[in-house]
């Protein structure tokens, strides 16, 4: 029985651990069994056996009490962005090495409260600031369909435990596509909600108009129950947390989609996404219309300055936030200096790695006197505009298919260290990030090098439900999701 666990789906393992077919306790000792098995892989930056296995008792003993809930005793591990009191918080940065929390971030209380386990802290880019995982301070994780090949990113640890089972489940977060794109590139399925819908309140800032949390998992049907879990207003501590109750996504998992007009932007087949990647998303769109789903034709023109747009607002608020590292109030702090001033420089030279220090720089200057109005507040114009063209689309469509990212994932190092071939990748997610719009990946077939391929889908705001069951009926009529990588 125990070999199997990790094949199940959060849903059917809730339902095991339900029976008591399986403890808590099992479960989490066979997951953290699989993680220290398959460690070579960098998904996790932290764990401790102790404090998971308290976690797991203590779940049992919920069981033991009569409680049913479907993520009692359920393993995750979050994303080491999400601060959190038991474990380090990193935010995959040198700067924050050791630091421990005093509060538990609210995604992590919201599901610790369901009754999920914490397996532990997944790798990520430093500061969410990346597309590849390669700028985390640890070291990359490894995508285990090709381990030479990048998990993705931000938050690539989260994509690389689900898509190699040492977690059912995980979280992670999403500024630009980081939910989205590394789900794409592993072969899992990823949701980031409507912005306001999840507590920010202990995700560790980067871009805080923009940050999202989110699940990742296997299938649509557990990433609905996870999002039931994690979503909900959080007034006293996240001011834009939106007050809209918490739903449970999974009772619109049922719903038929005859008639659901899917539009298609035509800018998301645009030159530079690759043929594998095109015929994938064909493929689905024409599974799509086999569901009874119509396809129609639509135009997103302001897509490619999603780039420009994002690359000024994200490090602009990024120069904001990350001021709080300054050898003071957080973290490292630098051994040698001689004044104050000196202190803070050598402690943020040292503490922040390279793509950090550049978008602390770009954001600095786009908000400096001269330059603010030139380049900060046109962007925030052609990010209105963005948003206002989504609504313009979803007067001819329901939802909104196309690719995640043009192409699948590449390989280490491909890039060079080339930030801009990184920032072009993102063309996709980008736009619906910027308009604060619900935003999925699901596995939707394989490319070039037998890669992954996902297919992206955005709904209007509030649109999690239709989101989630367009791809749950996907999932229903396909296997891609189920599909693993070999060897594990
Ligand atoms: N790749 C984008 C960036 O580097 C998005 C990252 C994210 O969503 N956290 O900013």
């Amino acid at each position: 029985m125990s070999g199997a666990l990790h094949e199940l789906s959060v849903a059917e393992l809730g339902k095991r651990l339900k029976a008591r077919e399986v403890s808590a306790v099992e479960a989490a000792q066979h997951f953290l069994a699989r993680g220290s098995k398959h460690a070579s892989l960098g998904a996790y930056l932290a764990t401790d056996e102790a404090v998971t296995l308290a976690q797991a008792r203590a779940a049992d003993a919920r069981i033991a009490a009569g409680e049913s809930a479907p993520l009692l005793g359920v393993p995750i591990a979050h994303k080491d962005i999400f601060v959190t009191q038991d474990f380090p918080s990193t935010a995959g940065s040198k700067m924050l090495e050791g630091y421990r929390s005093p509060f538990d971030a609210t995604v992590v209380r919201k599901l610790a409260e369901a009754g999920m386990v914490t397996l532990g802290k997944l790798n990520c880019d430093e500061f969410a600031m990346g597309s590849s995982n390669e700028n985390s301070a640890y070291g990359v994780a490894k995508n285990p369909w090709d381990t030479s090949r990048i998990p993705g990113g931000s938050s690539g640890g989260s994509a690389v435990a689900v898509a190699a089972r040492l977690a059912p489940a995980a979280t992670g977060t999403d500024t630009g596509g980081s939910i989205r794109q590394p789900a794409s590139f592993c072969g899992i399925t990823g949701i980031k909600p409507t912005y306001g819908r999840a507590s920010r309140y202990g995700m560790i800032a980067y871009a805080s108009s923009l940050d999202q949390a989110g699940p990742m998992a296997r299938t649509a049907e557990d990433c609905a129950l996870l999002l039931s879990a994690l979503c909900g207003p959080d007034p006293d501590r996240d001011s834009t947390s939106l007050d809209v109750p918490a739903e449970d996504f999974t009772r619109s998992l049922n719903g038929s989609l005859e008639g659901l007009r899917i539009g298609v932007p035509k800018e998301f087949f645009a030159e530079g996404v690759t043929a594998d990647v095109r015929a994938a998303i064909d493929a689905a769109l024409q599974q799509y219309e086999k569901l009874g789903a119509k396809r129609v034709e639509i135009s997103l023109p302001r897509t490619e300055l999603a780039i420009p747009v994002y690359y000024i607002i994200a490090p602009a608020e990024a120069s904001s936030n990350l001021s709080r590292f300054d050898g003071v109030k957080f973290g490292h702090r630098a051994q040698h200096y001689g004044d104050l001033l000196e202190m803070y420089k050598r402690t943020r030279a040292e503490g922040f790695g390279d793509e950090v220090k550049a978008r602390i720089m770009i954001g600095t200057y786009v908000l400096s006197h001269g330059y603010y109005d030139a380049y900060y507040l046109q962007a925030q114009k052609i990010r209105r505009m963005i948003a206002d063209d989504f609504q313009q689309a979803f007067r001819q469509c329901d939802v909104i298919a196309g690719p995640v990212a043009p192409s699948v994932a590449w390989k280490l190092g491909e890039h060079g260290g080339d930030p801009v071939a990184d920032y072009l990748a993102d063309i996709f997610t980008l736009p619906g990030s910027l308009a604060g719009l619900p935003g999925m990946s699901i596995p939707a077939g394989f490319g070039a090098g037998g890669m992954p391929v996902g297919l992206q889908l955005i709904g209007n705001y509030f649109g999690e439900a239709k989101l989630l069951n367009a791809a749950h009926r996907f999932q229903q009529a396909t296997d891609f999701h189920l599909r693993k990588p070999e060897g594990f």
